[in-house]
């Protein structure tokens, strides 16, 4: 199976004015060969862009692209040895599902017998053997994406493209349907690239992950590293969700501990609503002396603050006081939004400790795991 390379990919469309849109911007990527590659980002970062180049229906402004080891970039759609499944299934209504199944293999002049042969294995592999005599109109929407992917597969490509493929399928089935595609994959050991705007769908399907935005790569990393060692806040803040926390603040010295204290760029408070001040526990992943005297943004996910119970105590330093904002229910959890000086967090916690808005309680940061970034670049420290 081959491996694609994408080398300083550039795309640049003519708008309705004949005003250039800079859709992609040097994008160098590797996707390895039986690998699957998820490309995320919000709307109109250039991931289809990304895709439709690699399948050869547009032409790269600068960049090369090659398939197993061959520059692409003149080679029709047609010839190149990949296949496309687009966000709604474009099934022929008037054909069964064996017949859109063995469609593509019918016009390249496929024998009968072999054509029947690998039909009847991709059915067996999506588990539509039942309902190949179905027609389009009969089948629910997670069912004709199926059929979708199966007509792709059929062809038996090297390498297998899907453009939101669960878009329009409905949020159960979507689950279960984000689980058939990494297990599908996994049987036939077809690259896979899988184009999605949702951070969930691309960090459970892909190996690894590239993240775009504004036509520009963010980050390429397996999905762990995606969410605990972003590249930068975009990243950071665009993967997980309830977003990651970021607090900024001064970084200082005291004795031989490191302090965050609150920015004063809000207001300076005093009294109860005092700014906050934070010992941080040594970090693993970054040392944080060369930036003493500056300011810092710390991103802490809501699954790493934790609340102190009555009758214990943080250690000395680590903890802020905080008022709750509001409480919203997420299955065993709830998610606590409360305000510390003029930061605002959320918290994951377990609905078992019962905690109310108006409530002042105390909470601890997990600063020895957390993502610590540049204000002025947005860049990781690490
Ligand atoms: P979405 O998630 O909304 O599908 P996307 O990340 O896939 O977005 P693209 O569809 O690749 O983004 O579009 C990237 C940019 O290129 C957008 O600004 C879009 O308007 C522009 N664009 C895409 N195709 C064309 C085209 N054929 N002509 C002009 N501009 C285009």
């Amino acid at each position: 199976m081959p491996r694609v390379i994408l080398e300083g990919v550039t795309k640049v469309f003519d708008g309705p004015r004949r005003e250039p849109i800079r859709a992609l911007s040097g994008l160098s990527v590797c996707v390895e060969d039986k690998e699957c590659l998820g490309i995320v980002g919000p709307s109109g970062s250039g991931k289809t862009t990304a895709l439709r180049l690699i399948a050869g229906l547009e032409t790269p402004t600068a960049g090369t692209i090659s398939l197993g080891g061959k520059v692409i970039n003149g080679v029709p759609a047609k010839q190149r040895d990949l296949a496309m499944v687009f966000q709604t299934p474009a099934l022929y209504p008037h054909m069964s599902v064996y017949e859109n199944l063995g469609f593509g293999l019918r016009i390249r002049r496929c024998s009968k017998q072999e054509l029947d042969k690998r039909v009847r294995e991709v059915a067996d592999l999506l588990e539509m053997t039942a309902c190949l005599a179905a027609m389009p109109i009969e089948l629910s929407g997670g069912q004709r994406q199926r059929v979708a992917i199966g007509r792709a597969l059929v062809r038996q490509p090297g390498v297998l493209l899907l453009d939101e493929p669960l878009a329009n399928v409905d949020p159960t089935l979507r689950l279960q349907m984000r689980k058939e595609i990494s297990d599908l994959r996994r049987r036939l050991g077809t690259t896979l690239i899988y184009v999605t705007h949702d951070h969930l769908e691309a960090l459970t399907v892909g190996d690894r992950v590239a993240v775009l935005r504004d036509g520009l790569l963010q980050q390429v990393a397996d999905p762990f590293k995606l969410y605990r060692r972003p590249a930068n806040v975009f990243v950071a803040s665009f993967v997980g969700s309830p977003p990651i926390n970021l607090f900024r603040g001064l970084l200082v010295r005291r004795g031989s501990e490191l302090f965050l204290i609150e920015s004063h760029s809000g207001a300076q408070l005093t009294g109860a609503e005092k700014n906050w001040s934070l010992r941080l526990q040594g970090n693993a992943f970054v040392d944080l002396s060369g930036y003493v005297e500056r300011e810092i943004i710390l991103g802490v996910r809501p699954e790493q603050i934790t609340c102190v119970d009555a009758g214990t105590q943080a250690p000395e330093n680590t903890s802020l006081q905080a008022r709750i904002v509001s409480v919203q229910t997420a299955g065993p959890d709830h998610y606590v939004r409360a305000r510390c000086g003029n930061s605002e967090f959320v918290a994951r916690l377990p609905s078992c400790l019962g905690i109310q808005p108006d409530q002042a309680r105390e909470f601890v940061l997990a600063t020895q795991e957390a993502c610590f970034f540049d204000p002025v670049t947005g860049k990781s420290l690490f």
